[in-house]
């Protein structure tokens, strides 16, 4: 066999390039773990599609998310990361060793694997919404929704995540806009009193968005009420989609526990997952936070949590 067909042996196997993965590949090199950290499709992950970041501590003046990524990224080579441009497209954790394949082809072996490939926001899939991402649109009102003091908005979806971006995003806007497209909320009970309690969220039931109106930034939107079939604009300047989330875990599935959703599951108060050795951090693992900072916490403890496990295997 050739050098090149070998298998390539590693300590520590970082999945995906958020803050999460970046976070954890940090420690890992500190200490002297020689991380290998494979970025995927979207390198930086979600961060690379917001604009400011006004709310990770330590950037008193706000900082562009794609710039916040390169930072990230940065600082983990310094300390001695391997980076590497590649998705990992299979995995076995059926032996003490795990192994992983990048893009369908090369075979890695690793003691351990920390799983950080995120989740994607679900959008509607409508032109306007593409075109004015980052203008007006938006999948975070935790991110995005201090740009909207003052103004009008509305929020698309019926669960507890549009509930609670609605709540979040009455407390800065005189007026918030919510399109339930049923005659009903998925959202959990006390989530939907809540919205139902504050006076500032009006609820659209049997409503649907036609199309998010705006030639620069958002200035409306087209909605259609689809028992009436009426059709009507609301006037407004930020739009919200908050239909749910996707974890990135379908190359997972088979080996991990997961909720119905696809989120890896890990047990509480650490990233262990169900099989020694892989450990499972930032929103891949959680559906309820989201956020850069609780991603990049998840990830020290996942570098921690593997350097435990390392040692106590005498692997290192
Ligand atoms: P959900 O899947 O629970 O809800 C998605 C909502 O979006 C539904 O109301 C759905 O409508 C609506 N929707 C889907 N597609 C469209 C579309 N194309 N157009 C209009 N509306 C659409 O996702 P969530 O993100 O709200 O929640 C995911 C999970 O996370 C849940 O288990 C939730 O309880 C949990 N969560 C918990 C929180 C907490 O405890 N604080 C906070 C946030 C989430 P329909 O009902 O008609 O299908």
């Amino acid at each position: 066999m050739s050098d090149t067909n070998q298998i390539e042996k590693v300590n520590v196997l970082i999945i995906g390039s958020g803050p999460a993965g970046y976070t954890a590949a940090i420690y890992a090199a500190r200490a002297g773990l020689n991380p290998v950290v494979y970025t995927g499709a979207q390198p930086g992950g979600q961060l690379m599609i917001t604009t400011d970041v006004e709310n990770y501590p330590g950037y008193p003046d706000g900082v562009m998310g794609p710039q916040m990524m390169q930072d990230f990224e940065q600082q983990a080579r310094k300390v001695g990361t391997d980076v590497r441009f590649g998705t990992i497209t299979k995995v076995d954790f059926s032996g003490t060793t795990h192994k992983a394949w990048v893009d369908g082809k090369k075979e890695i072996e690793a003691h351990t694997v920390i799983l950080s490939t995120g989740a994607e926001a679900k959008w509607l899939g409508i032109e306007s919404e593409q075109r004015l991402n980052g203008n007006g649109v938006s999948a975070c009102a935790v991110c995005d929704g201090f740009f909207f003091k003052g103004k009008n908005v509305a929020v698309v979806g019926g669960g507890d995540t549009a509930a609670e971006e609605s709540l979040y995003l009455s407390n800065l806007c005189p007026e918030v806009n919510l399109l339930v497209r049923r005659d009903e909320m998925r959202a959990s009970k006390i989530m939907q009193d809540r919205v139902k309690n504050t006076k500032n969220i009006n609820i659209h039931w049997n409503t649907e968005t036609v199309e998010i109106l705006g030639d620069q930034v958002v200035d409306g939107v087209k909605v259609v009420n689809n028992k009436t079939e009426e059709v009507s604009t609301l006037p407004i300047e930020g739009f919200f989609v908050a239909i749910g989330h996707k974890p990135n875990s379908d190359f997972l599935r088979g080996w991990l526990d997961m909720d119905e959703a696809g989120y890896v599951k890990t047990k509480l108060g650490s990233t262990h997952t169900n099989i020694k050795g892989v450990f499972a951090a930032g929103d891949l693992q959680d559906k309820i936070y989201r956020q850069a900072v609780t991603a990049a916490g998840t990830g020290c403890m996942a570098a921690l949590d593997a350097e435990r496990y390392l040692g106590e295997e005498g692997l290192i």
